[in-house]
């Protein structure tokens, strides 16, 4: 091991006291020993080899203390450096075994607040491309269509009608696209506190099918429910959850059920309850979602394309799976091409 600046220092020192006391230990044996030069010598002698044993002794010593100094602060440089590899396990014991240990402990949190900062500017960054990306293409048709009504170029007014119609349109999409991107971004980042008590599923579904009945009613579609009927309090069913937010859900996964069904089909709602969970399942008779785009349904922005809606944006789903996870739930889909589609929401009791 290289001697390093503390250890070329005390060398020296050890130098002077060497040049400054053996002589004085020679004098004061020689005075004790009747100024017999031979036994001063060999006094001196041996207080020099004592003296340098100790020294090898304690310099070997101090060689491996301040070693494991230099390979902790070369773990502080990786740790800056964000290359460092924790394995869990402390190879020292003694004082030195215990400023290990607290210093991994220092290195695992550091680390992971250096990810958790990291994911979170990741997941700010994401969010602003997505929101402007998605953004850019309505606000541009926006701006074309009040070029056109102010420079007066529409002059019919059933075609300036059609174009404030489609404007309107737009707006609504932005709207609602602004909304659920908003509630997303809350929910991901962690500062949506969900107010998680004993709701009756049943209201839910109620207070949901409202929220669409108009939907509904424009396309002639029905809602069937179908509660357990064997759950206790006459047909009561309760989850723990958040009342507002798993009726959001709801409604998300209702209109989507509405949208992609064609005119009077029926939309099955059922509520199933035993020991080990409560799941509400959902089902349309509509479009289906082919095979491989199954896996990738619930991410953000992604869209089956078909000409049913083309207007989806492809987060109402993610903002439902965001919203029933955060509540300890889970959200799985089967669907079948031109049969069904079914989402099912499960919480384990
Ligand atoms: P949006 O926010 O535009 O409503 P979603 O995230 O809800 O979009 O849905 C994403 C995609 O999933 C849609 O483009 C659609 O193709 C498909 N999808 C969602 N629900 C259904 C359904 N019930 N039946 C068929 N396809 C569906």
């Amino acid at each position: 091991m290289k001697d390093n600046y503390e250890l070329k220092q005390l060398k020296k020192h050890f130098a002077v006291c060497m040049a400054v006391f053996l002589p004085l230990i020679w004098l004061v044996s020689w005075y004790f020993c009747e100024f017999d030069m031979r036994k001063a010598f060999l006094i001196t002698g041996l207080a020099a080899g004592f003296g340098i044993a100790v020294w090898v002794i304690a310099c070997r010593k101090l060689q491996e203390i301040y070693g494991d100094v230099a390979d902790i602060s070369d773990l502080m440089v990786e740790v800056v450096e964000g290359s460092v590899t924790y394995d869990g396990e402390v190879y020292k014991q003694g004082t030195m075994g215990l400023l290990y240990t607290n210093y991994y402990k220092m290195v695992t949190a550091l680390r992971e607040s250096r990810m958790k900062e990291g994911r979170e500017k990741e997941f700010l960054r994401d969010t602003i491309s997505d929101i402007s990306h998605q953004l850019k293409t309505p606000l541009a048709s926006l701006k074309v269509f009040v070029e056109l009504l102010y420079d007066d170029k529409i002059t019919e007014e059933e075609k300036r009608k059609d174009v404030l119609k489609e404007a309107g349109k737009q707006l609504n999409r932005m709207e609602w696209m602004v909304l659920a991107m908003l509630k997303l971004a809350r929910i991901e980042a962690g500062s949506v506190q969900f107010e998680k008590r004993n709701c009756d599923v049943r209201e839910m579904l109620h207070t949901a099918m409202e929220a669409v009945d108009y939907l509904l009613g424009k396309r002639r579609q029905k809602i069937e429910i179908s509660l357990p009927e064997d759950s206790g309090k006459e047909g009561t069913v309760n989850l723990f959850c958040d009342k507002e937010w798993l009726t959001e859900a709801m409604i998300n996964l209702l209109k989507n059920a509405s949208d992609y069904s064609a005119e009077d089909t029926v939309i099955k709602v059922s509520v199933e309850e035993n020991n080990l969970f409560t799941a509400i399942h959902i089902e349309d008779e509509g479009v289906g979602i082919p095979e491989e785009a199954l896996p990738h349904i619930f991410k953000r922005f992604y869209r089956v394309s078909n000409e049913v809606n083309p207007g989806s944006v492809g987060i109402g789903l993610s903002l439902t799976k965001s919203i029933v996870e955060g509540m300890g739930g889970r959200i799985t889909v089967r669907s079948k091409v031109g049969k069904y589609t079914r989402f099912t929401i499960r919480f384990v009791e």
